[in-house]
């Protein structure tokens, strides 16, 4: 296993759009067992393959307390969501950088395993919002988007500052 370099805002591949998977060989599994090990290493509780700079459609989740549930999910589609929730949302991508998201509270998502395998999950609250943040990554969209253009500047230039300290 290895980490992986997660890409920082505004970087232009985190406006990549994803392509399905259709092929589920071995690549696969060691690109989600790579994301997981980066997502529990950052920490995080969501990673998707656009943040790694990988235009597919996976994104790894581990939304549980004892980090011990990781969930591989391969081309996602939400069949159906309801109510509505506000909550303080963060991102790999972003450091430092948290701001409330509306989402929806409840989802049913159909996606494939690691083996091709349609599977069928019901989720609500945290993980319901975990999905759809990390499902956005997959169509280049990033949490700011929902933020109005002012905050977003605002955030891209703390950003943009914390980079070159870095360097
Ligand atoms: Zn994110």
């Amino acid at each position: 296993m290895a980490l992986l370099h997660i890409l920082q805002y505004p970087h232009p591949g985190l406006r990549e759009k994803a392509l399905p998977i259709t092929v589920f060989e071995k690549s696969i599994t060691q690109l989600a067992e790579n994301m997981l090990e980066t997502m529990y290493e950052a920490p995080g509780i969501g990673l998707a393959a656009t943040q790694v700079q990988v235009a597919k459609q996976l994104v790894v989740i581990d939304t549980s307390e004892n980090k011990d549930s990781p969930l591989i999910i391969i081309n996602p589609k939400i069949i159906d969501k309801s109510d509505v929730i506000v909550n303080e949302e963060g991102c790999l991508s972003f450091p430092g950088i948290y701001a409330n998201v509306t989402r929806s509270e409840r989802l049913i998502l159909e996606y494939q395993d690691i083996k091709g395998e349609v599977q069928r999950l019901e989720a609500d609250d945290l993980l319901a919002i975990c999905i759809q943040h990390e499902m956005d990554h997959l169509i280049g969209k990033v949490f700011v988007d929902y933020l109005s253009p002012l905050k977003r500047n605002r955030i891209r230039k703390q950003l943009e500052k914390l980079q070159r300290g870095k360097s």
